[in-house]
């Protein structure tokens, strides 16, 4: 006997009407317990494997998720961690990314499967991409025992801080460009066990009781600090300025206290004193300035360049993917960590999210 729970947050996949928009709740239930294969709470072709559908009150397009919901989700999960043996998170994908990313930061400790999925077309349409991500979905968190965030889309099992969405509109609409799948659904559903993170130690692990409420403690304090969020993700372009720079780290109320820079190439901007003294005054500040690249595939390597972001106190992301950058910060950050172990906890590999140089190259 397996038991999912899959909490329903909203987007395309539950879908309805013209502007496309969230179906309630009690309405998405009832449409997924309608579904062929899924009828009951069972899974056809499962024996033992029964989910049960949870909900936002509100329903989300997932274009209106902040780091509170993020809260929520993990929260909603964790209320429930002793009586499931996998979770299913439907999500918006357009930040689906992010949540998924951000549960791995949430969730230290977890020793189950949480598998975020959705669709590009509604659940509610006759041609649809969302039952076989629902239905992949739910056996995978019902059958693996993946102690990860993972997220399902079109056959392509990904870790979630590995993610990316890749495509606006085609079925296949994740990629994990720094990382291999961890499974494929095909004709054989294929799990390179090999990748998959190892099941936590009892001692930290979410399966062990005192773990789970010092958790929920710890997501309480999370959960005061997210309302005043302050990461700005910032850009490089052709162009941009020390002006430009300045309004975006210093314009904004409460004050920023990260900055996700997506560098150009190995991490390379431009060399005009004045804008390198704005990077330099945040980072005197204790505004931590993440170096990531803006190119989809590869890693950082800060100090290749004469160009390089080096020299401003900004940390290399190394291979880390933007959105898992901007979640790892948010989350860590909301511990209220003095920046110098906000910077130690954002080059630690927590959750397989980012690839570290070995000693001998760094
Ligand atoms: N706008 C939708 C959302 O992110 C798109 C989708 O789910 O595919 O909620």
């Amino acid at each position: 006997m397996s038991k999912v729970y899959v909490l329903y947050t909203g987007g395309t996949i539950g879908c309805t009407g013209s502007p496309l928009a969230p179906m309630p709740g009690p309405q998405f239930e009832a449409l997924v317990q309608s579904m062929p294969g899924l009828e009951n709470g069972t899974v056809a072709g499962y024996a033992g494997l029964q989910y049960t559908v949870a909900w936002f009150e509100q329903p989300l397009d997932s274009s209106n998720m902040t780091p509170s919901d993020w809260i929520t989700i993990a929260n909603a999960l964790v209320a429930v961690y002793a009586d499931y043996d996998g979770f299913v998170v439907l999500h918006g994908t357009d930040t689906m990314a992010f949540s998924a990313a951000a549960m791995s930061f949430l969730l230290p400790g977890l020793s189950k499967p949480v598998v975020f999925s959705g669709s590009q077309i509604p659940l509610e349409a006759t041609v649809n991409d969302a039952l076989p991500n629902l239905t992949g979905a739910i056996v995978l968190a019902g059958t693996t025992s993946i102690p990860e965030s993972l997220l399902y889309f079109d056959s392509l099992l990904l870790r979630g801080n590995r993610s990316v969405k890749v495509n606006a509109n085609q079925f296949a609409a994740f990629a994990s460009p720094n990382f291999p799948p961890l499974g494929t659904v095909g004709t054989e559903t294929t799990i390179q066990s090999q990748l998959v993170l190892p099941a936590p130690a009892w001692n930290v692990s979410l399966s062990n009781p005192a773990n789970l409420s010092a958790l929920s403690a710890q997501l309480a304090t999370q959960a005061q600090v997210m309302p005043n969020f302050a990461i700005i993700t910032m850009i490089f372009y052709p162009g941009i300025t020390a002006s430009l720079a300045n309004a975006m780290i210093n314009g904004s109320t409460p004050s920023t206290k990260g900055v996700v820079i997506e560098a150009f190439g190995e991490g390379n901007g431009p060399s005009d004193p004045a804008f390198l003294q704005v990077l330099s005054r945040a980072n005197d500040a204790g505004i931590v300035l993440m170096a990531n690249t803006q190119v989809l595939t590869g890693t950082v390597n800060i100090g290749a360049y004469a160009t390089g972001l080096a020299g401003v106190g900004a940390i290399s992301a190394y291979d880390m993917v933007p959105s898992a950058s901007l979640a790892k910060l948010a989350c860590v950050t909301a511990l209220i960590l003095p920046p110098a172990s906000i910077k130690a906890a954002m080059q630690t590999n927590i959750a397989g999210e980012i690839t570290l140089p070995s000693t001998a190259n760094a």
